[in-house]
């Protein structure tokens, strides 16, 4: 198959379009044509190589997956050659505490496709079973691979972690990004009084058009300032972060008295200082959040295949220019999901 491949750490140069070859399926697994396959910050992560991880090489990232069913292992009973499905961006073992818990990010076998096994920046990718998921509704291969990650991770800071209730004031960081576009969105089901932030007037235009209440341009205007104007000096129930250092500080003190930061990324920088004396005398909580369950993901698609929640797609790229679409994710002009389409 046609696959895009690099076999050494590096900029978007090292991804090289290439012949690999087939996946082979064992029994309990599903081959999937890819349709289409959404980016993600960790497919740029992998790409450069994390000290931590030893990634196998050569590899094929991309966690976002749609397409049709190719060919099901002898032991696949739930669907079949020709089905419109998605893929679970989250892998678990399916058979230890946490996933049984429906925790499955939390499961110490937890990987994201793309990351130790080969992701969807191919013309196949093969799959368990159980990841393997229907698309809802009427949604096209497009719609379908930029909803998984990004909404679950929203979702899960949210609900599950922020315990976000009806009409608190949520603090939206980049509202530009996967997870900002689809942040937004999840706090608007329970009518959040959304408060997103952006660093060009596009992009705000944009976050109003998913249900952003108030903006924020952070390159003119002062984050801790503005939410401080907007809530009369009170501050925000929640706020949403993906991007640690660069913004901490604002976000931190703009949380109100039992105010609840949640955090899935440190794209600039993890070296964070917490004012102690903020944290226990406003009585605040920090928490970190890292993608979800797939429990999660079946309540997300629920409301994705009832149009509640809708794909943000910035653009779409032939499979081939992978390191274009990377270079335009790495220079952040762009609004919601890049795509690729083999
Ligand atoms: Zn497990």
């Amino acid at each position: 198959m046609k696959a895009i491949r690099f076999h050494e750490h590096g900029g978007p140069e090292v991804l090289k379009y290439e012949i690999a070859p087939d996946p082979k399926i064992l029994a309990n697994e599903v081959l999937v044509t890819v349709r289409a396959c959404a980016l993600n910050h960790v497919d740029l992560a992998v790409r450069a190589g994390v000290p931590a991880w030893r990634i196998p090489l050569p590899r094929i990232v991309g966690a976002d997956i749609s397409g049709d069913v190719a060919k099901v292992g002898s032991l696949v009973t739930q669907v079949k050659p020709g089905d419109r499905v998605l893929l679970s961006p989250g892998v678990g073992c399916g058979q230890c505490e946490m996933c049984f818990k429906g925790l499955d990010s939390a499961c110490r076998q937890f990987t994201v496709m793309g990351v130790f096994n080969d992701g969807g920046y191919a013309e196949y990718v093969k799959s368990a079973e159980m990841n393997v998921f229907p698309i809802p509704g009427d949604l096209t291969f497009d719609e379908a691979a930029a909803v998984p990650l990004v909404f679950l991770t929203a979702w899960h800071m949210l609900f599950t972690r922020a315990g976000l209730k009806p009409g608190e004031d949520v603090l939206v960081i980049g509202a530009g990004s996967g997870v900002g576009s689809a942040a937004i969105q999840v706090a608007k089901l329970v009518n959040a009084r959304v408060i997103a932030t952006a660093g060009a007037d596009w992009k705000l235009e944009k976050a109003r058009g998913l249900g952003a209440d108030e903006v924020i341009n952070h390159t003119r205007q002062s984050i801790g300032e503005e939410v401080k104007r907007i809530t009369g000096k009170r501050g925000v129930d929640v706020v949403v972060d993906h991007v640690g250092a660069a913004v901490w500080e604002a976000c931190f003190d703009s949380l109100a008295t039992y105010g609840r930061l949640v955090t899935c990324g440190m794209t600039t920088g993890a070296d964070l200082k917490v004012n102690g004396q903020g944290l226990f005398g406003r009585q605040r909580t920090i928490l970190g959040s890292f993608m979800g369950g797939k429990g999660e993901l079946i309540d997300v698609l629920k409301f994705i295949g009832q149009r509640k929640l809708r794909a943000v797609i910035d653009s779409v790229f032939p499979l081939q220019e992978a390191a274009a679409a990377h270079q335009k994710m790495e220079g952040r002009d762009f609004f919601g999901k890049i795509l690729l389409h083999p």
